[in-house]
């Protein structure tokens, strides 16, 4: 699996549609201070569902939107696709390709696609669980998180390791499963009550 694309248009300072295209090998990306280079890598980040702001170098969500400049207007809405070629099916679904897209309007409405069909955060969280890809992933290491990793709490890289070891998707089913035995229990105990009331 590797990433063969990134699109971006009104996502921070890429006011115009913009296709990166990756290929074998190694890629850098050059420019300037302040011309957008970390904005791509926060574009991946955000497609894959960052939810924070902060994370993101921003105040609100809507930062992410390109606010515009002396000579452009604003726009309405931020949008970014990635597409990963998944033919060796490292990822848990059929297609060779796989395109994440994620869109966001001022109004705060927003959407999810996976391969053009709606979708839900969740449904792309479960896509990338122990692949390391996902939002919480190792695959962006951004500036300063190594001496945060270093410096953090045990519990925190323990989950790096959680990642890589392919642990996380059991993890989060026997949190769920966990979830669903308590509602159950709780709904056992409410139908003991009934019963008894009505003995
Ligand atoms: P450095 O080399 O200093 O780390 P960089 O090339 O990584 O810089 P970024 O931090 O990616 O640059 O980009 C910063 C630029 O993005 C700033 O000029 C900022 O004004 C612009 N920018 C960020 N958010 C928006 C937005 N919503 N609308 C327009 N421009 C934005």
């Amino acid at each position: 699996m590797f990433l063969k694309s990134i699109e971006v248009q009104g996502f921070k300072s890429f006011a115009n549609k913009i296709l990166f295209e990756f290929n074998d090998g190694i890629t850098g990306i050059v420019g300037p201070n302040g011309s957008g280079k970390s904005n791509v890598a926060d574009a991946v980040r955000w497609v894959l569902g960052e939810q924070s702001a902060r994370q993101l170098r921003g105040a609100s969500m809507q930062d992410v939107i390109f606010a515009g400049t002396q000579n452009r207007k604003p726009q309405g809405y931020a949008y970014v696709a990635i597409t990963l070629d998944n033919s060796d099916h490292s990822l848990p679904i059929e297609y060779d390709e796989v395109t994440v897209s994620r869109r966001v309007y001022r109004s705060g409405e927003s959407e999810y696609l996976l391969n053009g069909t709606a979708c839900r955060l969740r449904d792309i969280n479960e896509l990338f669980y122990d692949t390391g890809i996902g939002k919480e992933g190792y695959s962006i290491i951004g500036q300063g998180q190594i001496d945060k990793i270093l410096s953090g709490k045990p519990e925190d890289r323990r989950e790096l390791f959680d990642e890589a070891a392919g642990i996380v998707k059991f993890k989060k089913r026997k949190n769920i499963a966990q979830k669903k035995l308590e509602n159950e229990q709780q709904n056992l105990v409410r139908v003991t009550d009934i019963l008894s009331e009505l003995e």
